[in-house]
Formats: structure tokens, C-alpha cells, sequence
């Protein structure tokens, strides 16, 4: 082999390799998943946009507003989306007694299930408080506890470009995206509209970069 052909032979072997790592990266695993809807406003924009991009997602669903907005949840279940626990009406599990947490998440259950859910429901606490109390609650229930590793702090409602920078700086394979559909305590009209914006531009940016949105229990 002359010195060219040699060159050009392992100009095109490495051109290849770098084709099957991108074409690798594809099967990098995310999972978004979205807290405190669902929402009569934000949630159906989001559902569009999940539907449209052929992504399945995780919500963790407040039992207040699934009875505030059964359709919309149903909506969730049809689609084929992953649903979780986010208690009833967001209180922080650091100051509640057993019992209450009892309440908190029994009641939510059973709206899920009101709602069609038939998979396992997983548990997210509002605040991602974890205290020792609600531990030992979801060991002794075996129930399993869903942490997020990632968000964007969608709650201040920064401008979309800024969520989704801070969500890309940080993602890696196997992490766990949380924005919100909804807000706690509040019915403002279009509150997170800004987080279901950040959602559509990530799908797109980052199933570039190879990554592929999963619901949490297929990561
Ligand atoms: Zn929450």
C-alpha cells in the first residue's frame, strides 16, 4: 500500500469510527419528567408537543389537580406516559406526621387509578424532601422513590433559552430532567408555560446530540 493509499485508508477508518460512536450515542437514555400538573392549560400544550416529537415522559401528578382536571390526566394515561405520585396538594413531608403522609399518598393513588393508571406509581416528594420518617414509610409499603438529578430551577420563570442552557450544561446519560406543568397552590394561567417551551427546544437540541427521551422506568 502506497504511503497515500495508507493515509487516505486510515483517513477513512478513523471518518468511520467517528460515524459509529455518533451513531452509538443514539442509544443514550434521558427521561423528562414533569411535577405539580396537570394543568388545564400547560399540560394539553405539552402533550401536543410529547405527541409530535414521539417522546414518552414521566409526570408526577398532585392528587388536587387530578380532581380538579380528570380529563386532562386521563389525557396523560391515553397517551401512554409514565405517572407518579407528587402527594395531594404539594405539602413539604418534613413536617408532616405518618399518618399524614399516609393520606398524602394513599389518596393521590387512588385518583391515578380513578384516572386509568395501571403501572406501578412511583413516588417524587414535593421539595424532594426525604426525611428519614417518609423513608421508612415507602421501605415499610415497598414503595419506590423516584429522584430527579437534574432541572433548570423552572420555578423562578427565567426566560426558556435560560432553562434549557442550564439543563444542557449539565446533562449527562442516564439523567433525570424535571420541569413543571404545573405550580402548587396557584392557578395562574400559563405560570409554566416557559418549562413546556424549555421541553420542546431540549427534545430538539439534545435528540441531535444523540440522546433518546425514555419514561423513568426504561432507563
Ligand atoms: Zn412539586
Amino acid at each position: 500500500m502506497s504511503v497515500l493509499k495508507g493515509g487516505l485508508f486510515v483517513a477513512g477508518l478513523l471518518f468511520l469510527m467517528g460515524f459509529v460512536a455518533d451513531e452509538s450515542k443514539k442509544g443514550i437514555k434521558i427521561a423528562l419528567t414533569f411535577d405539580d400538573g396537570p394543568s388545564h392549560f400547560e399540560t394539553p400544550v405539552l402533550l401536543k408537543i410529547l405527541k409530535k416529537k414521539k417522546v414518552k415522559a414521566t409526570f408526577f401528578l398532585l392528587g388536587e389537580h387530578i380532581e380538579k382536571y380528570p380529563e386532562v390526566a386521563k389525557s396523560i394515561v391515553k397517551a401512554g406516559h409514565q405517572v407518579g405520585n407528587h402527594g395531594y396538594n404539594h405539602p413539604n413531608f418534613d413536617s408532616l406526621s405518618k399518618d399524614l403522609m399516609h393520606y398524602q399518598i394513599t389518596k393521590t393513588d387512588s385518583l391515578i387509578r380513578s384516572v386509568g393508571y395501571k403501572g406501578e406509581i412511583v413516588f417524587r416528594a414535593p421539595y424532594e424532601q426525604v426525611p428519614p420518617t417518609l423513608q421508612s414509610y415507602l421501605d415499610q409499603n415497598g414503595r419506590t422513590y423516584a429522584a430527579s438529578t437534574l432541572n433548570g430551577r423552572d420555578w423562578e420563570v427565567p426566560p426558556v433559552t435560560t432553562i434549557v442552557k442550564r439543563i444542557e450544561k449539565d446533562v449527562v446519560p442516564g439523567s433525570v430532567i424535571v420541569l413543571h406543568d404545573s405550580a402548587p397552590k396557584t392557578d395562574k394561567v400559563r405560570e409554566r408555560i416557559n418549562s413546556v417551551e424549555a421541553a420542546r427546544m431540549l427534545i430538539t437540541n439534545l435528540k441531535v446530540k444523540g440522546y433518546r427521551f425514555v419514561r423513568m422506568d426504561q432507563l
